[in-house]
């Protein structure tokens, strides 16, 4: 059993959904920490990583199923789309539908704050079903009356859903949880169905592979330890004193938080010699302030030739390269990782939209920035401007815009930074 165990990989798992549909709590509840108090009204927009050990997942689960069998030996390559059940679809509800939909991944619909229907009484940690029989006439009507809203919203994006334990065309039919993130209603249902749904679907794809697949999810300093990277290792092996790239370093540490924390919050952290797919690790070594995020490591193997990993490492940046306007008018695009810019622009492209870019940036907003959207201004004013999404503008930045006369426009919320832009150009017309 143990050595078929080890022919899986960790299935990776995210979470997406409008803001405040309970992302975060949902994770907290499941982790059992509290990065959502942490960030006292800050929206989570980056990504973070926590490794959920199968034992914990098995312990959860036991009353859906004496034992589930868990060949996966944690959580995985789908995603789950948060609603609130009170709020129905939201505009970030339909923007996750269309990058979940672009990029063919399979996910699960969490239908979330249930203990908010007016009247619920709290059945904690109990599976759905279980929750829903404790509940008055009342409370089931009202939920079954959001459930048809939510149902008919889907339908109008063209997708059609069905509460889970209801589904009997599953993979045609997207499954519905119902879940509260605070009094745990549910989630034994969504753990279950994520580990189920993948090892039925996805062996061949969650099968161990010795090739290197690693994304970087985010640069950032740590005291102590300078620069580091926090990378998603999807495949293979990595190791202390590998050479990686495409910036040429050595790893000088392996690090990973403790089994069921947060990769992104402070703590202590686990010293590895070697790590195996799929986890979330934290790479120390030189020089990684040059990292991007969003785009591919590469472990160079004694066979390999350098340039090769560097042009592996170009692909990843030429998809991107490939949505800037042609005609070279229009803005300024800054975003925090290669993953974010990329929603972003296929955003702007979209047709209720659609504004042409001209110019792209990944991290904070510098002068060269400031410097590059400033030529846009001759040509077209309101095109002399930076969308800043989920960035920092470092303060010379902020100076030269106002002597240029180029607008910076910031938002962590992709569709709240095109109203902001919207409204600038009505203001310019009027
Ligand atoms: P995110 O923006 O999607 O990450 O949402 P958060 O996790 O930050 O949650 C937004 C707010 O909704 C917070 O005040 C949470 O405490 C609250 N919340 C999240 N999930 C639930 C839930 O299941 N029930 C109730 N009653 N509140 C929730």
């Amino acid at each position: 059993k143990q050595a078929e165990e080890n022919l899986l990989r960790s299935p990776i798992c995210c979470i997406m959904g409008h803001v405040d549909a309970g992302k975060t709590k949902l994770l907290d509840f499941v982790r059992g920490t509290n990065v959502q108090e942490g960030e006292a009204g800050f929206i989570t927009q980056q990504i973070g990583a926590t490794y959920f050990p199968a034992e914990n997942i098995r312990e959860r689960t036991k009353e859906l199923k004496a034992d589930a069998k868990l060949k996966v030996p944690g959580l995985c390559d789908i995603a789950i789309l948060v609603v609130d059940i009170t709020d129905g679809l939201k505009p970030q509800t339909i923007e996750s539908l269309k990058l979940l939909k672009m990029r063919n991944t399979e996910f699960i619909i969490a239908l979330n704050k249930v203990d908010r229907l007016y009247g619920w009484k709290t059945c904690r940690n109990a599976p759905i079903v279980k929750a829903m029989k404790q509940q008055s006439k009342d409370v089931q009507n009202e939920f079954n009356m959001k459930l048809r809203q939510i149902v008919t919203q889907f339908m109008e994006q063209g997708l059609n859903t069905e509460l889970y334990y209801k589904n009997r065309e599953m993979g045609e039919t997207f499954n519905m949880v119902p879940t509260s993130a605070i009094s745990g209603e549910g989630i034994p249902d969504l753990l279950l169905l994520l580990v189920q749904w993948t090892q039925k679907t996805m062996v061949e794809k969650l099968t161990f592979n010795n090739k290197v697949q690693c994304t970087v999810l985010e640069v950032k300093v740590i005291e102590g330890h300078g620069t580091t990277i926090d990378v998603v290792l999807v495949n293979g092996v990595i190791h202390e004193g590998d050479q990686i790239g495409p910036i040429v370093t050595t790893i000088r540490a392996l690090l990973t938080p403790h089994p069921m924390k947060e990769l992104r919050v402070k703590g202590t952290y686990l010293h590895h010699k070697e790590i195996k797919a799929a986890q979330g690790i934290k790479i120390t070594a030189q020089g990684l302030e040059h990292a991007i995020a969003g785009t591919g490591l590469y472990v160079v193997g004694i066979d390999d030739d350098l340039e090769d990993v560097k042009e592996a490492a170009m692909e990843d940046m030429k998809s991107v390269m490939s949505r800037i306007d042609k005609s070279g008018e229009g803005v300024y695009v800054q975003a925090s990782t290669l993953g974010s810019l990329e929603a972003f622009l296929e955003y702007l492209k979209s047709l209720d939209v659609c504004i042409p870019v001209s110019g792209i940036g990944i991290g904070p907003v510098h002068k060269k920035d400031v410097m590059k959207a400033s030529v846009m201004l001759e040509k077209k004013k309101e095109y002399g401007t930076i969308l800043a999404f989920d960035v920092k503008v470092t303060p010379e930045a902020r100076e030269l815009a106002a002597e240029l006369g180029v607008k910076i426009f910031i938002d962590e919320v992709i569709y709240r930074l095109f109203d902001q832009f919207k409204a600038y150009i009505c203001n310019l017309k009027e």
